[in-house]
């Protein structure tokens, strides 16, 4: 197999509004550390990642540069490149960002900035279904019945054995999610992920099976139970 590169693209260009806090939700101290830093430092330190790129709105980059990359020292950061108005824009800014930097065949690992509780065994076997098949989604069987609804009343319970949550990691070669995303800008979709991109080009993208404690900070309650996790898997690392 040829040589590749594996890159993180790390979507934090959300304004955070559901936390309800002055600054964006991001900056917040996870255990002494602002949330997205916390989730850079994971792909800093892993030895299969060679760089990052990070996507801020626009008017944070200066306090994301001084607050976050500098202070923490981080050495792996690209490019920090502004934000778009959906997720899906922000992660098409930077792919355009790394257009020229990258080959088709180096996996992009696109995380959100807002998981900070990703671990490097998934960042692994993310890279290498990502190189087989069309793409890698970290995802978790759903736990609950799940319905669907239509103006207050239900209108159908999908088999919940057929059901996964996506998480992040999503990882793609960066040819078939470029791809991927400039078809969908040319036709106008819109997608909640970058999986979806790539599966409605008919891409087949394969679940690598997650944690279920790579939530997704979005709430006040998320971030008490990432401090209940993180302590938890500090725990089991210091633990022989
Ligand atoms: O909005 P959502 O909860 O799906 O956000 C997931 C990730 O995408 C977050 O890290 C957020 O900062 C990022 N995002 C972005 N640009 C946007 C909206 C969300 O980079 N316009």
């Amino acid at each position: 197999m040829a040589a590749f590169k594996s890159i993180a693209l790390i979507p934090a260009a959300g304004m955070g509004k559901r936390m309800g806090a002055s600054i964006n939700k991001q900056y917040l101290q996870l255990d002494g550390m602002p949330i997205v830093a916390r989730t850079i430092a994971v792909f800093e330190a892993s030895p299969l990642i060679e760089s990052i790129y990070l996507v801020i709105p626009a008017d944070e980059i200066p306090y994301c540069r001084e607050h976050v990359v500098e202070a923490c020292g981080f050495r792996k950061i690209a490019a920090i490149i502004p934000g778009g108005k959906e997720r899906q824009n922000s992660v098409m800014n930077g792919l355009n960002a790394m257009r020229e930097h990258v080959s088709d065949d180096d996996v992009i690992l696109i995380h959100d900035g807002v998981r900070p509780l990703i671990t490097e065994d998934l960042l692994r076997e993310s890279i290498r279904t990502a190189r087989l098949h069309d793409g890698a989604l970290v995802a978790v069987p759903v736990k609950d019945t799940i319905k669907t609804v239509h103006g207050g009343v239900v209108s159908g319970t999908p088999p919940r054995e057929t059901l996964w949550q996506a998480q992040t990691p999503q990882s793609f070669r960066f040819g078939k999610i470029f791809r991927a995303h400039l078809s969908a800008e040319t036709d106008g979709f819109s997608g909640t992920d970058d999986a979806s991109l790539v599966e409605r080009t008919g891409g087949a993208v394969h679940i690598i099976r997650g944690d279920y404690r790579n939530i997704k900070i979005t709430t006040p309650e998320d971030l008490i139970l990432a401090e209940a996790f993180l302590s938890i898997m500090e725990r089991e690392r210091t633990q022989c």
